[in-house]
């Protein structure tokens, strides 16, 4: 890992006290412990809804995972199934349709389903995961409002079953440098933040069907900006929101979404972010400043690679390029072994669609909006 900022000095204090976080870990671990040192059972993870984030991303980066590995799918597209039996590996046993996978509760080999099907979708599959008790990881957004989201926490409550959000880029170490500075305040209180995410939408599919998709660009994209401004402020949501939709120049694509939003973040510490997102421009950048410094992602920022970062101390350089979804999926399989909660969790994706219902409602009602969480 190569990074033009100076090596962080870790204090003994510090470190003692890493060490005894470790050794706690540790001891919240019988599963580990009882294997006498030897590596612990993968995780079993069936992929449910197989398009084109689950075929072209977290398929292959199941192939890199160490906690975890590709044992099954579900899928109302039998035309699919030879061709990811023959790629993974796994038994046509462990394969369901949307219909059969509650039969899942008797298969061994699944521990975790991850649903990546339209937002629209992932309450009802989420759901019926957990009824099937099996773990969930949820695509963002976790679902499409926040009421939603509280029921998909209530099911995996009853089935005491995890639930995780596909939040990749918390295992991402650029944005984990970003957490470090909010946290360690190297740049002081990071204050004054703006983000820019759009693309040109043409394979739209279902994502400008609001049924499916909950929403326009804010759902699928915008959702980004929020939870980086989130990252932050230490994980907080904002206080109040403030939205403006932009004019509609394509009637044909937006009769059901919005196009685009302008908005505004503000944050209990005097924080702001101010924000836009679109399906009519190419944009994916988000920058954040502190009284001592900032730190600047100018492009490919929410993306999976190739991310460009400059800060007040010069560019970071952590190449080589890390597999966010394979570190993100690992994550999730330890916490499933080891009994503890996903930094990712049901929780921060309910926080997300807290925070998006009311950009909503500002931008419906034209007032400052406070965000309760
Ligand atoms: P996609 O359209 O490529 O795939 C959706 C899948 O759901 C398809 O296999 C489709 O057959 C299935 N499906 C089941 N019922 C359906 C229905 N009634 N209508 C339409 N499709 C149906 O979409 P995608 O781009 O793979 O996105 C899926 C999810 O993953 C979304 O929630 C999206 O926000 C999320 N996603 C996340 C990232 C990320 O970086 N974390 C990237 C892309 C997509």
């Amino acid at each position: 890992m190569n990074t033009s900022f100076p090596t962080r000095i870790v204090s003994r204090r510090k470190f003692l006290g890493q060490l005894s976080a470790g050794m706690s870990a540790l001891a919240a671990a019988p599963y580990i412990r009882a294997q006498g040192g030897a590596a612990p059972r993968k995780l079993g993870v069936a992929l449910l809804g197989l398009g084109n984030y689950a075929t072209k991303e977290l398929g292959p980066a199941l192939k890199l995972t160490k906690d975890c590995y590709l044992a099954g799918i579900v899928t109302g597209s039998p035309q699919k199934v030879p061709e990811w039996v023959k790629g993974y590996g796994f038994p046509e046993k462990n394969v369901w349709s949307y219909e059969t996978m509650g039969r899942m509760a008797e298969n061994k080999d699944i521990d975790i389903v991850y649903v990546v099907t339209p937002n629209g979708l992932h309450m009802r599959d989420a759901i019926a995961v957990a009824k099937a008790g099996k773990h969930v990881i949820i695509e963002k957004p976790m679902a499409n409002t926040a009421a939603e989201c509280d029921a998909i926490l209530a099911a995996c409550k009853a089935a005491k079953v995890k639930c995780g959000i596909g939040y990749r880029l918390h295992f991402d170490p650029y944005h984990k440098e970003m957490m470090r500075l909010a946290k360690e305040k190297d740049f002081g209180v990071l204050k004054k933040m703006t983000g820019d995410r759009g693309f040109h939408i043409n394979n739209w599919r279902w994502r400008i069907d609001r049924k499916l998709a909950g929403g326009g660009p804010m759902m699928d994209i915008g959702i980004y900006i929020n939870h980086a401004a989130s990252m932050c402020a230490e994980g907080a949501a904002p206080a109040f929101v403030t939205a403006q939709h932009s004019p509609i120049t394509k009637p044909d694509l937006f009769k059901d979404v919005e196009e685009g939003t302008r908005y505004k973040l503000e944050f209990a510490n005097g924080a702001v972010c101010d924000a836009f997102t679109s399906y009519s421009h190419s944009a994916d950048t988000f920058r954040a400043e502190g009284d001592k410094g900032w730190i600047h992602f100018k492009e490919k920022t929410f993306t999976y690679r190739g991310v460009k970062v400059d800060t007040s101390r010069g560019p970071l350089d952590f190449t080589p390029y890390v597999n966010q979804q394979a570190l993100q999926m690992d994550d999730f399989a330890r916490c499933v072994r080891e009994g503890r909660e996903s930094v990712v969790s049901g929780e921060v994706g309910r926080r997300d669609n807290v925070v998006i219902d009311a950009i909503y409602e500002a931008a419906r009602t034209g007032k400052r909006v406070a965000v309760k969480v």
